[in-house]
């Protein structure tokens, strides 16, 4: 018998039928990653009902010495839950493992498992009258245990933080197969170090994580959202600053995209529509909340634009009248990275600056491509309060993508260089996965990495969980 067989011999006799796929056509779509850059195959695809079915698949392969890849929804835009090259491998995928095992409205807590979608798990929350406030726009696929896995942050980060914050347990299974129940739903716990915090963010590398602990708001009651047109960045950020000192934790979103990604959003199949007659250099996003019913957020935001106009601060703003409305301009900021993909994708970029270096970074990486690359697209937007921007790079209208291809290193070098110049980061939200791998070899400090090697090395000596992703293959 191959080892190949061997192995599914072994798990087959491990699990019911419908946890394994090991046909090649059922296992294809598991093993691309979502912008279809990466794909490699897997020897099978694991999908288990359940925490006991996991540790028993993780020993199995620890037997096998075959590696594993966890994988959520495979929102992935750095390739961290498919395959890479020339390794055994299986994919371990979690969508079966999907119950709210628990909701007290009273600590304000729910425990789910880690393949419940972010939207599920947030329409548990909201069905009795609570808030999981992660918001992004890949939540109707990407699952709980992969938001944890990335600490997910998104449009919410502004006012609630990435989530990090929203977790205070944690169920994971160990790469030797061991399951460790964290799942404690306490809001205060100094009992050693935390172990929890080892696991979120570590991209599938050190654990499985099975379900989480996470930690709940009210829901506000009332929202107002407004889409601001500007004639600068410049004013973009004047607009952010009195916003955020006007409401401070209850301005909950502050998100910033140009004419670029305007333009992008209003590209069939999407059906948006521009909400002003004229194009304009920048727009932003804001929503803001209220608790209780004396204050009105749509008349105070109101007001507070009134105040940006008069300061000839802004040019030009739609207040939403309705939650369609409201849906209509937050479709303008979600479509943009699909109408990226309709214009044949881009050089993708997530990069986080301190908020004050946000004018000057975007001054440079504007005139840097201008010399590298004057036809090309630069496609600027995100999280404006958190210093975070996605910095798309497009081929120029009408354009081949391989003309994009050649380009391709040297666009990618000069964005990283532009942030870490600025005493920032080149991955803020999307992690490392396996395309950004050198960039973290090049820009962490050598004892931060050897600190990563050591925890890595002590969980996982075999390095069965997610080989080649954030940290370097090194066997046994
Ligand atoms: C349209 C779009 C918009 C996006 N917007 C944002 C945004 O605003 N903010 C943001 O932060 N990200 C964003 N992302 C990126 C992505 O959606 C997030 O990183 C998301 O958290 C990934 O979840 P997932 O379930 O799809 O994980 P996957 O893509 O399946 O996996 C991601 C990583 O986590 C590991 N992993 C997955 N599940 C587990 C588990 N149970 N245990 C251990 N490891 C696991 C994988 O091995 C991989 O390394 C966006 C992506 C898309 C496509």
């Amino acid at each position: 018998m191959s080892a190949g067989d061997e192995l599914k011999s072994d798990l087959s006799k491990a699990l019911p039928a419908q946890s394994l796929i090991f046909e090649r056509e059922d296992a294809r779509p598991f093993e691309s990653d979502w912008r279809g850059l990466v794909s490699n195959s897997a020897e099978a695809v694991l999908l288990p009902a359940d925490t006991e079915e996991v540790a028993r698949i993780v020993r199995i392969c620890a037997h096998h010495r075959v590696a594993i890849v966890p994988q959520g929804g495979n929102t992935s835009l750095v390739a961290g839950a498919v395959p890479i090259p020339n390794r055994r491998q299986v994919i371990l995928n979690l969508r079966r493992m999907r119950t709210v095992r628990s909701l007290d409205r009273t600590n304000g807590t729910m425990t789910v498992e880690a393949g419940l979608t972010l939207a599920e798990a947030k329409a548990a929350a909201d069905a009795e009258g609570l808030l999981l406030p992660v918001g992004l726009a890949s939540e109707g696929s990407c699952q709980v245990g992969g938001n944890l896995a990335t600490n997910a942050g998104g449009v919410q980060a502004l006012s609630y933080g990435s989530m990090r914050s929203h977790v205070l347990g944690i169920e994971a299974v160990l790469p030797d197969g061991r399951i460790w129940n964290g799942l404690r739903a306490l809001h205060k716990d100094n009992t050693g170090i935390d172990l929890k915090q080892l696991f979120i963010g570590s991209e599938g590398i050190i654990g499985i994580i099975t379900a989480a602990t996470l930690r709940l708001h009210h829901k506000p009651n009332r929202f107002a959202t407004a889409i601001i047109a500007l004639d600068s960045l410049d004013a973009a950020m004047t607009a952010f600053l009195r916003l955020k000192a006007a409401y401070e934790h209850d301005l909950t979103s502050c998100e910033y995209f140009t004419s670029q990604g305007m333009a992008l959003a209003l590209k069939p199949p999407a059906q948006n529509r521009d909400p002003f007659g004229e194009s304009h250099d920048a727009y932003v996003l804001v929503e803001v909340t209220a608790q209780g019913a004396d204050r009105d957020p749509a008349a105070s935001l109101a007001d507070a634009l009134a105040g940006l106009f008069e300061d000839d601060i802004v040019q030009d703003a739609v207040v939403a009248q309705s939650d369609t409305q409201r849906a209509a301009l937050w479709a303008l900021r979600e479509d943009i990275s699909e109408g990226e993909r309709t214009e044949g994708g881009s050089v993708k970029h997530d990069i986080a600056v301190p908020i004050s270096a946000i004018p000057s970074t975007v001054r440079r990486l504007h005139a840097d491509l201008a010399k590298l690359f004057p036809e090309a697209r630069l496609n600027i937007f995100g999280h404006l309060g958190d210093g975070n921007l996605h910095v798309n790079v497009l081929p120029p209208a009408g354009g081949a993508p391989d003309q994009l291809a050649r380009f391709a290193p040297e666009i990618t070098k000069l964005i990283e260089q532009s942030a870490i110049s600025a005493e920032g980061t080149f991955s803020a939200e999307h992690g490392i996965g396996q395309l950004r791998l050198q960039s973290l070899l090049k820009y962490r400090t050598p004892l931060e990495l050897e600190l990563m090697l050591t925890i890595k090395k002590a969980l996982d000596p075999l390095w069965l969980l997610n080989p080649g992703k954030v940290l370097p293959v090194e066997e046994e």
